[in-house]
């Protein structure tokens, strides 16, 4: 038993079975025993890019200043990252751009994060930079605006729906004594079919889906804001390039896969992203799409190559471990295929560096 446990089940008893979705959201971020509030074990329960090797930041920190010298290089811009982790990546990158001149003094450091632990962390990892907390992505001022983040979508909360005959059912989380158990929900799932109807592709040929809704609200709040003030977004994460996810909900404690019904709270959760999806709902609001393409293709096209072999050189007695590092990041086998980049634009951008064809996508180890 965790001490969410009693919170879920107090839930369930009350309400019944609870979706996918809300059992993920209080497993995430229930504000007094959730896994991102109470103990981020990023670098712990799960290594990220930026964690991994400094190159991986330093080459986003490249791409933002290079788009915003496409936007004219305006005076005043907001650089958003939406769940920054340790303040990691945002720290390599505000180092790699500083020699682009006028970048840094432009700009407005926004981040978004929901753990209080983590904003304290990202407070410490950036001192010395001015840097504004939003609880939401709308609440950053309407500037023109360039956004990444890595691995954030993968922490939305999803919805997950069975077909049953001809009916969408959606799967929840109820109990059987005192263990938690996956479920489907009465047929017509307790929604409105035709509101389930209108939210799957209509396209879909897989008889089990999972939805992220808050990949919309994230969709139109980019397409707001871009309509009003030129910007881009780019999204790093892990998820299949053109196929619908089924049942993808994780779970990992100390880098190990386990149960998500297990010890909720105290493992992170998390579900593959439908870029699919992300792209015809960017496509749909009117915003330029750029990608999906491997994790490995994008850093390579952006350089990581020829900058793991500069750094390599400066650093010796660490060559070996710099170039495993960035292996790790983009050999096919490793992160780079798995890992996706896209770009959602509004109409000023036209080809953003990352995403051109490329034919090899493997470093040296
Ligand atoms: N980008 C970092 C951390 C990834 S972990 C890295 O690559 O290392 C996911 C991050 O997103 C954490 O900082 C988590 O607290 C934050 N997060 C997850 N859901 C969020 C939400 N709905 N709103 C704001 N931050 C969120």
């Amino acid at each position: 038993m965790t001490p969410l446990s009693q919170r879920l089940s107090e839930t369930i008893l009350a309400d019944g079975p609870i979706p996918v979705s809300l059992y993920m959201l209080m497993c995430l971020h229930d504000p007094a025993h959730g896994y991102y509030a109470t103990r981020p074990g990023i670098g712990q329960d799960f290594a990220t890019a930026p964690e991994t090797s400094q190159t991986f930041g330093e080459m986003i920190g490249l791409w933002v200043a290079h788009q915003w010298r496409e936007m004219g290089s305006p005076e005043r811009f907001q650089l958003v990252e939406l769940g920054p982790g340790q303040g990691t990546m945002m720290s390599d990158m505000l180092r790699a751009s500083r020699t682009v001149p006028g970048f840094l003094d432009a700009a407005n450091i926004a981040l978004i994060e929901a753990s209080p632990a983590l904003r304290q962390a990202q407070l410490e990892r950036l001192m010395g930079h001015a840097v504004t907390h939003y609880v939401r992505l709308e609440d950053v001022p309407a500037d023109p605006a360039i956004i990444v983040a890595n691995e954030f979508l993968d922490c939305l909360p999803v919805r997950q729906f069975v077909k049953v005959g001809t009916q969408w059912r959606e799967r929840r989380v109820g109990l059987s004594g005192e263990a938690f158990t996956f479920g489907l929900g009465d047929a017509p799932s307790g929604y409105d079919d035709d509101v389930v109807q209108a939210t799957i592709e209509p396209n879909v040929t897989e008889d089990q889906i999972e939805i992220a809704p808050g990949l919309e609200t994230l969709t139109a709040a980019l397409f707001e804001r871009f309509r009003t003030a030129p910007g881009c977004a780019l999204f790093i994460d892990y998820g299949p390039a053109n196929t619908a996810p089924g049942d993808t909900l994780r779970a990992y404690s100390a880098g190990r896969q386990v149960s998500p019904l297990e010890r909720p709270g105290e493992c992170d959760l998390t579900a593959d992203v439908d870029f699919r999806r992300l792209k015809r709902l960017a496509e749909r609001a009117g915003m330029r799409v750029f990608g999906p393409v491997s994790q490995g293709a994008f850093l390579l096209n952006l350089g990581i190559g020829e900058r793991a072999r500069m750094l390599a050189e400066a650093n010796t007695s660490k060559a070996q471990a710099i170039e495993t590092a960035v292996g790790k990041l983009v050999n096919p086998d490793e992160m780079g295929d798995r890992f996706k980049a896209i770009c959602l634009a509004s109409s000023d951008f036209t080809s953003p560096p990352g995403f051109e064809q490329r034919q090899t996508q493997t470093h040296p180890k």
